[in-house]
């Protein structure tokens, strides 16, 4: 059997895989690429949701589905609303922001819809997808890992609805809502005002188990009742599975990017700017031949802390809606949002950790720090 070689295979063309493929393109490499994905754009039911500078809202803006400069949160007894200055918070449509990479990508990019496995023989990684075998001198890995059984986990089931009513207070967002059942969880809703009467709500959990659809469908329906709102039309379900800790380990063949690639903050689950910017710096890499490419991709650097935040959750659930309430209202908007894209600094970090009691903070520093998973 042929073997058909290419300098870069891309695995899996989702966020990660299309973004590194449209910045090579845009970089102008000279390099052929090959990406392996089995869904069309189309078939992406997900909205990508960030904050964003300026140049990254008008970058973004042909893909996006809403952008607002006010969001909240909503504990039992008080709420803490933030506005930014420097960033805004955007919706992208997964489908448009594919469709926009595809576009990008220039004609020497092959794309594969198949899924792929790959193959180890001797020292070299054979890539087998439709009966056909391929190489490739770089081999990028966004395939989904498997989510640990017993690792936190963000787990949720969105509706895109249009509702009776008009919406009062459509220039802010609902980052996270508490007034939800907590029995199994820390349980939040999250609701996007997408126009007058069209609204994206969400019923998230963070816990290590994912529920029957009943109990996100039940949430959403309690959360309008509380606000007064009724469904007129369902136009669109999302849902999610996102690992809120270190996947697998890297493998020393091939380069994880994406989710895959440790791009999730672990602590508040996004993972949309961290991907822009671990493809930013891996197509530099590439242009400028750049051997420490092969180093294992690096997610978010202060992971650690993000561990000790997480472990306190795990372990203190019925604590969390007052935990994040207090920690978002000790930042103001531009810390909030440079905390949450991940582009924080450790000053910003410090103000977070003395949001939170003192004895759990320092219990939960210790417990991480002998159980953290260093690599
Ligand atoms: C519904 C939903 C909403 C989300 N909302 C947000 C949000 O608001 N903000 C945020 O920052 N993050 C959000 N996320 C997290 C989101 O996963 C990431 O932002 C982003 O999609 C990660 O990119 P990725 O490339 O790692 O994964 P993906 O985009 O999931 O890409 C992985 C790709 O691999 C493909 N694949 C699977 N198996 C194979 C195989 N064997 N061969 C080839 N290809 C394969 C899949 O089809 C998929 O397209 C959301 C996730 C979901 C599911």
């Amino acid at each position: 059997m042929t073997i058909d070689e290419f300098d870069i295979a891309i695995l899996g063309g989702g966020n990660a895989g299309m973004t590194l493929a449209a910045k090579l393109s845009l970089a102008r490499c000279d390099k052929s690429i090959i990406i392996f994905e089995p869904h069309s754009p189309k078939l992406k039911s997900a909205t990508w949701s960030t904050w964003a500078d300026d140049s990254e809202v008008s970058r973004l803006k042909p893909y996006l589905k809403g952008i607002w400069k006010r969001w909240k949160i909503v504990g039992n007894q008080s709420e803490v609303v933030h506005k930014s200055l420097d960033f805004s918070y955007i919706a992208i449509d997964a489908t448009k922001y594919l469709e926009g990479c595809a576009k990008i990508i220039d004609d020497r990019v092959k794309l594969i819809s198949s899924y792929v496995e790959t193959e180890k023989i001797s020292d070299r990684i054979l890539l087998l997808a439709q009966e056909k075998r391929f190489k490739a001198d770089l081999i990028f890995d966004s395939r989904p890992a498997n989510p640990d059984e017993n690792g936190l986990k963000q787990h949720f089931i969105g509706w895109e609805i249009e509702v009776n009513q008009i919406l009062t207070d459509t220039d802010t967002v609902t980052l996270m809502d508490f007034r939800a059942d907590q029995s199994r969880g820390i349980h939040f809703i999250y609701a996007l005002p997408l126009s007058g009467n069209k609204l994206l709500v969400e019923s998230t959990m963070l816990s290590k188990n994912v529920e029957n659809d009943d109990w996100y469908y039940d949430a959403i329906e309690e959360w309008l009742t509380l606000n007064k709102l009724s469904i007129k039309e369902k136009l669109r379900e999302e849902r999610g599975v996102i690992p809120m800790h270190k996947t697998k380990l890297p493998s020393s063949d091939l380069i994880d990017i994406g989710v895959r690639g440790g791009s999730v903050r672990l602590s508040s689950g996004y993972s949309f700017s961290i991907v822009q910017q671990q493809a930013n710096a891996l197509v530099e890499k590439i242009i400028n031949n750049d051997s420490s490419l092969l180093l294992k991709t690096k997610g978010y650097p202060l992971g650690f802390l993000d561990s000790v935040f997480n472990r306190v959750l795990l372990d203190y659930p019925s604590i969390a809606a007052e935990i994040f309430v207090k920690h978002s209202s000790a930042l103001d908007g531009n810390e909030f949002a440079s905390f949450m894209r991940g582009s924080q600094n450790i000053r910003i970090w410090f103000k977070v950790m003395s949001a939170l009691p003192k004895f759990i903070f320092i219990q939960s520093f210790f417990k991480t720090l002998f159980s953290y998973d260093y690599r």
